[in-house]
């Protein structure tokens, strides 16, 4: 199914990823639908109405869980009431993201737009979102949505509060841009290369991941990606190489930049 701007692909009958494939960062949202309430896991950049989708999909309460606080994650924030985020994130949140606007803009417009642009869409006006969560998370925090229980996992390393969202009992793992096919970055001031390793060692440790649910680019990576991500980032710290300012190391399917 697709709504002009947004793809909506089922991932099981109560769990939809919402993307922005026109857009070169191809981004992805997740819709996980419980008895009682529903979570969106980020509201993509912004460009088009993800509230609209959403709400063809359920009618439950939503509740925002926020990856992290990057501008292509955040955008249609504004659209909903209960939004949450990690603490080390919730600043940003607040008070505006460490950059420029015409930083923002030159990135959105890095590459062309492959699909048309939805008119509500105007390029002059865009802002990221900047208000007041509802829920401040911690790492273990459990989100009970009834019959499905999502947990928290603090992933710091590509932002101070990112954060991984597991649900046990069908073994998804949003991985926000911790982990994706293709330039996973760690190079900004506010990043931490050390950390990204730790949060993959992290993540990579869990048991009964049955499928990766990533931030951006292909959707259908396989479990075994997460372990690759691991075993390279070993050899690139085994070599001195898991610093700022060693630059881009590729490995595959995926390459960092510190
Ligand atoms: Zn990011
Ligand atoms: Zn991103």
């Amino acid at each position: 199914m697709t709504n002009s701007w947004f793809t909506i692909e089922c991932i099981n009958r109560r769990t939809t990823a919402i993307s922005e494939y026109g857009h070169w960062e191809q981004g992805h949202s997740y819709l996980f639908e419980g008895s009682r309430k529903a979570a969106l896991i980020d509201t993509g950049l912004g460009i088009g109405r993800i509230s609209d989708v959403v709400r063809k999909l359920t009618q439950l309460q939503i509740v925002v869980l926020t990856t992290h606080c990057h501008w292509d994650h955040i955008g249609g924030h504004g659209e909903f009431d209960e939004l949450a985020i990690h603490e080390d994130d919730q600043g940003w949140l607040e008070h505006g993201l460490p950059i420029s606007s015409q930083e923002i803009l030159s990135n959105l417009f890095k590459e062309p737009f492959s699909q048309k642009l939805p008119r509500c869409f105007d390029p002059y006006n865009y802002h990221p979102f900047v208000g007041k969560p509802r829920h401040v998370l911690h790492d273990n925090d459990v989100i009970n949505l009834g019959d499905r229980q999502l947990k928290i996992l603090h992933t710091p390393g590509h932002s101070p509060g990112h954060i991984c969202v597991f649900e046990e009992e069908t073994g998804y793992l949003c991985t926000g841009d911790l982990l994706y096919e293709g330039t996973v970055y760690a190079s900004y001031p506010s990043t931490d290369p050390w950390k990204l390793h730790d949060s993959i060692k992290r993540i990579d440790s869990i048991e009964h991941v049955s499928r990766l649910l990533p931030g951006h680019k292909r959707l259908d990576i396989q479990r075994s990606f997460l372990s690759k991500a691991r075993v390279a980032l070993d050899k690139l710290a085994d070599a001195e190489f898991v610093k700022h300012g060693t630059g881009i190391h590729e490995c595959g399917d995926i390459s960092f930049i510190f």
